[in-house]
């Protein structure tokens, strides 16, 4: 088919019209089992009713006034972040990239704020991800996103993760912060250590430089608390936050403690459509229900049993997984056959898995997923790997 779409996407040849809790309805009424939430953004789903009505009822009173004006359901968000989170205030924006860059302007300004402009320096990790804009793809630097897009945004260097004398060594008089992901999404669902974790928030306590988490992907619930770095028992200074937040609506958030967001004074960043009232009243009504123990607990419950059985199913076909990894619902089955492969055979068995790095296959389900819908994730991975194994032989 030709397409006017600009083809920076490879794209399945899947279209969908309607979809329905973790179903995804095509135009012959081919119902696909959604394992991937729209790269971990439909976290409760789709059509979820709570969020239809959120949505639709705002959407028949008010669209759009501009940050020009106090937008009640923008303040309510922030109370709600502020009140479930680390953070004390919040920046919001359309999308993750957009609250990276806000995290990274913040720290740079924090540090031009105390009188140190020299300090603009942010250390990132070989293998993450933040995003697709000048900045975001210099943080990362990895040759697949930068290719092509030189000159680079300066102020960024990468060290490997999970080697603490790397970060210290990394530190010098031009560093402003750190800016990690705890679990490396794209890069192919990897889990960064507790210690890891916890030595790189006592090295920025120690040298006195602010820790931004990117919790675009993990965040959320997806792990099965509300944010992926209470796992480890730490807290950043600065996150972004997206996806999973809005639930499918164009939503994120750079979250900050008030110390590291002095210098973001009145006129310092700004964003037409961030934080408008619909966005902001879907945000609400996800957080209401997402940030409840009883919904976390459900998660972990469920995530578990999804863990078990993916496991199970990579036990009996190990020529083509090598592993099971990840936290709640972000899991990366890691592949011995090219991941498209898997993720094309999934297509076949009416299942959506998303690719990542290092060669996984990763399983995002809506965080309110029913067991049975667990049990069905886990049969048609099967069947695809039964499919796979048949055209291999
Ligand atoms: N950071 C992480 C960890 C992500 O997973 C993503 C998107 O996949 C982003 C940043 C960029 O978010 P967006 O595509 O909304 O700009």
């Amino acid at each position: 088919m030709q397409s006017n779409v600009l083809p920076t996407y490879n794209r399945a040849p899947l279209s969908f019209v309607s979809g329905e809790g973790c179903w995804l309805i095509d135009e012959s009424g081919n119902r696909y089992l959604d394992a991937g939430a729209g790269i971990a953004v439909s976290a409760l789903g789709h059509a979820y009713p709570k969020l239809v009505k959120a949505l639709a009822d705002q959407a028949s009173r008010l669209w759009h006034t501009s940050n020009l004006y106090v937008i009640p359901n923008q303040e309510k968000l922030a109370d709600l972040l502020v009140e479930h989170t680390f953070a004390d205030t919040a920046f919001f924006t359309n999308s993750g990239t957009e609250a990276m860059e806000a995290a990274v302007k913040m720290a740079r300004k924090y540090w031009h704020h105390l009188g140190h402009p020299e300090r603009h320096e942010v250390i990132a990790l070989n293998g993450s991800f933040h995003g697709r804009t000048l900045a975001m793809i210099s943080a990362a630097g990895s040759e697949k996103l930068v290719s092509g897009f030189a000159p680079l945004m300066p102020g960024f260097k990468q060290i490997d993760p999970e080697d603490l004398l790397a970060a210290e060594a990394a530190v010098d008089g031009s560093t402003a912060a750190i800016m990690v992901e705890p679990i490396i999404g794209e890069g192919g669902i990897i889990p960064l250590s507790d210690s890891y974790m916890k030595g790189l928030r006592a090295l920025c306590d120690e040298k006195g430089i602010l820790l931004i988490l990117d919790e675009i992907q993990c965040g959320m619930g997806r792990t099965g608390k509300l944010f992926a770095h209470e796992l480890s028992g730490i807290e950043p200074d600065i996150m972004a936050i997206a996806k999973g937040i809005g639930g499918g609506f164009p939503l994120g958030a750079c979250l900050a403690k008030s110390a590291a967001a002095v210098g973001m004074t009145a006129g310092t960043h700004g964003s037409t459509y961030g934080g408008n009232p619909l966005a902001c009243a879907v945000g609400a009504a996800v957080l209401g229900i997402v940030a409840d123990e009883e919904f976390l607990e459900g998660v972990r419950r469920r995530s578990g049993c999804l863990r078990q059985r993916l496991e199970a199913v990579a036990g009996s076909h190990p020529e083509i997984f090598a592993e099971v990894r990840g936290t709640g619902m972000m899991i990366g089955m890691v592949c011995k056959v090219p991941n498209m492969e898997v993720v094309d055979a999934g297509y076949r068995s009416r299942i959506l898995t998303v690719p990542a790095g290092d060669n996984a296959v990763r399983i995002l389900p809506p965080l309110n997923i029913g067991d049975e819908d667990v049990a069905e994730i886990a049969r048609r991975i099967e069947k695809a790997a039964e499919d796979l194994e048949g055209r291999r032989h």
